[in-house]
């Protein structure tokens, strides 16, 4: 093992995060993948593996800036930030973080379907404003139990949510690249199908080129005027525009949103809707989950350095 073989890259890290990886393995620190081109070639040489937080492209001339890189352990599940390709092409391993933040992702997924169709922001706001008082009642909701839910992507967050909307007695649809095993949910082998037969549409694909647009303006369309779209995947898996503009129009109901295509600078035209629930990319976002986050990333830094098998490799 050399010196410092670990460089932490990411502003994104919180000071338990990084103390945690320095404290068990020695490192530099970096805020984002665009910096690793300041490194003095000395130590950038020396570095093994890379911790990463963070959506900026970690690219091959990042890669190329680390000679003796062979590890790029990505804190998170989706890597598309990470160019696969060029690290195989290398022989970088890449790791991921699965599994231990489904079922927070999943929660906030039902949260946005509650928080949407329930006005759970507006009724927090009517009681805070003293609007309760004034007018009485607020204007009625929709029912979620009983409505009908579709998932694109059945994953491993695509179940877990499943599960939940199943236990709320809604009737399962779902799309995937191919029928799986369900306790009898509802396979719909084309997207646009799929949003079509459903109230509610929740987006649990990865994402990354090959899923760009996949929930598009024609899929958005078929929701129709009582449908309402949820997204906790990526900004890249939904066409944003057609989104904007269909919400905009009322020609969805509404929306509940984890995930944009700029972050956190997000297209300004969603401040100005009524009939959206917006989050800051908060899925995997509870002490819990972040720990277990923290703890299977150091788990396949560790293995690495010690040349045992990768926990979750990607490729
Ligand atoms: P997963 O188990 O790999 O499931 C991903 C789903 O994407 C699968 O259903 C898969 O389809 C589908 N998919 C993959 N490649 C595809 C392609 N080329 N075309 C069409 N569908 C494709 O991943 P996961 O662990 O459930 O995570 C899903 C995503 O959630 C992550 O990649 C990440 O982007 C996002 N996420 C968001 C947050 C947040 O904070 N909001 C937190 C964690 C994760 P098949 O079923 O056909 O294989």
């Amino acid at each position: 093992m050399t010196d410092t073989p670990l460089l932490i890259c990411g502003a994104a890290f919180t000071e338990d995060e990084r103390a945690r990886l320095s404290t068990a393995v020695s490192s530099v620190s970096v805020d984002a993948p665009r910096a690793i081109a300041g490194l003095a070639p000395g130590a950038a040489a020396r570095l093994r593996a890379v911790a990463y937080k963070g959506h900026e492209p970690f690219g091959a001339a990042e890669m190329d800036g680390l000679q003796g890189l062979g590890l790029i352990a990505n804190f998170g599940v989706g890597y598309d930030a990470i160019d696969v390709a060029a690290a195989t092409q290398r022989g970088i391993r890449v790791t991921n973080t699965p599994d231990v933040l489904n079922d927070d992702v999943a929660d906030l997924a039902v949260g946005l379907i509650l928080a949407q169709a329930r006005s759970l922001v507006r009724g927090d706001g009517w009681v805070r404003s003293g609007r309760w008082t004034k007018y009485g009642a607020m204007p009625l909701a929709r029912k979620v139990s009983g409505a009908r839910a579709g998932i694109v992507g059945l994953g491993r967050i695509g179940r877990e949510i499943a599960d939940r909307l199943a236990a709320f007695k809604m009737e399962i649809h779902y799309h995937s690249r191919q029928e799986k095993e369900t306790p009898g949910w509802q396979y719909h082998a084309d997207p646009v199908g799929l949003a079509r037969a459903v109230d509610f549409l929740v987006v649990a694909l990865v994402g990354g080129p090959e899923t760009r647009n996949y929930v598009s303006a024609e899929a958005i369309a078929a929701l129709g005027p009582t449908g309402v779209l949820i997204n906790i995947s990526r900004g890249t898996t939904v066409d944003e525009g057609a989104l904007i503009a269909a919400l905009e129009e009322h020609r969805i109901a509404g929306a509940g949103l984890d995930v944009y295509l700029d972050e956190p600078a997000i297209d300004p035209r969603f401040q100005g809707l009524e009939n959206v629930v917006l989050q800051p990319h908060v899925g995997s976002a509870t002490t819990e989950t972040r720990r277990a986050m923290a703890e299977l990333q150091l788990a396949n830094i560790r293995a690495f350095l010690d040349g045992q098998p990768l926990p979750t490799p990607v490729n």
